[in-house]
């Protein structure tokens, strides 16, 4: 595709019209008009057969629903790799598709995406792509829950904002995001803004105390509350990095370290 020099993300979509949607609002649609990242977006259509320029047809075997022929995603792909004006790096780039049987999205997948100078994502219609081109170029499959969806373009930008928030200078400050849940291995803790008392209700003194380091403290203890009740499987995880002391003081809460929560105690 033209005008795409500095790629980052190239898209293979039967929808073209449906990007940059959401991704061109807020801290996402600076990024991206400052060019910190970049979406190339291959038009599958492109590729497809004949004068309609076909790019699905019926199963073999019957049964409802079309499939995405092998040929126009292959060629869309191919597109995609020759695609990078600058240094040919999308050439050795991950081909990702994205498929509710994939393996399922993290925020430590993500990390790992975010290092990556191209991504090649292929958003999937009707029953899903042909096989043979799934086995062929496609090199990872990634689903974004246990749900299915009609096609594979929200799942694309899902994944694109969840990675490029993750590159430098695209969030505010370069510690943006690092304290988020999961990127700190827990749960984030509370948060709390203007007015002090809402209907009744204040908010925790040592807010207020302007007490950094009990502050810190606090909002340590808070994440290390939140993700013993609602995620300790997350606490048995290297990620957690829990101190010797952290371990104790979550053990006289109730926390069993093979993963388990007794809420009782
Ligand atoms: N027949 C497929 C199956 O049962 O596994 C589902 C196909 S779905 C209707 C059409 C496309 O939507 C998929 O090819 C994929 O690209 C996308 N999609 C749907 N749900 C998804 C999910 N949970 N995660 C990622 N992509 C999804």
């Amino acid at each position: 595709m033209d005008g795409c020099t500095s790629v980052n993300f190239h898209i293979v979509t039967l929808f073209p019209g449906l990007f940059p949607g959401p991704l061109a609002e807020g801290v996402m649609g600076r990024a991206l008009r400052q060019g910190v990242f970049v979406l190339c977006v291959h038009n599958m259509r492109d590729h497809g057969a004949g004068p309609h320029h076909v790019v699905d047809d019926a199963a073999f075997g019957g049964g409802p629903g079309m499939v995405l022929k092998a040929g126009p995603l292959a060629a869309s792909v191919a597109e995609a790799r020759h695609a990078d004006g600058d240094d040919g790096g999308a050439a050795d780039a991950p081909v990702l598709l994205l498929d509710p049987q994939g393996a399922r999205l993290t925020q430590g997948l993500v990390d790992e995406l975010a290092q990556k100078q191209d991504i090649i994502l292929v958003a999937g219609r009707y029953e899903g792509i042909d096989e043979r081109a799934r086995e062929r170029v496609i090199t990872h499959e990634i689903s974004i829950g246990d749900y299915v969806l009609t096609g594979g373009e929200l799942p694309v930008m899902v994944l694109i904002e969840a990675v490029a928030r993750r590159v430098p200078g695209v969030l505010g400050s370069k510690d943006s995001g690092k304290a988020d849940s999961f990127a700190s291995g827990l749960l984030q803790h509370p948060h709390y803004t203007r007015p002090a008392v809402w209907e009744g209700e204040a908010v925790p003194d040592i807010l207020l105390s302007g007490d950094h380091a009990r502050v810190t403290q606090w909002r340590r203890e808070q994440s290390l509350l939140r993700t013993l009740r609602r995620r300790p499987d997350l606490l048995s995880q290297p990620q957690a990095a829990l101190s010797s002391a952290e371990r104790e003081w979550l053990k006289e809460r109730g926390w069993r370290p093979d993963g388990a929560y007794d809420r009782n105690e």
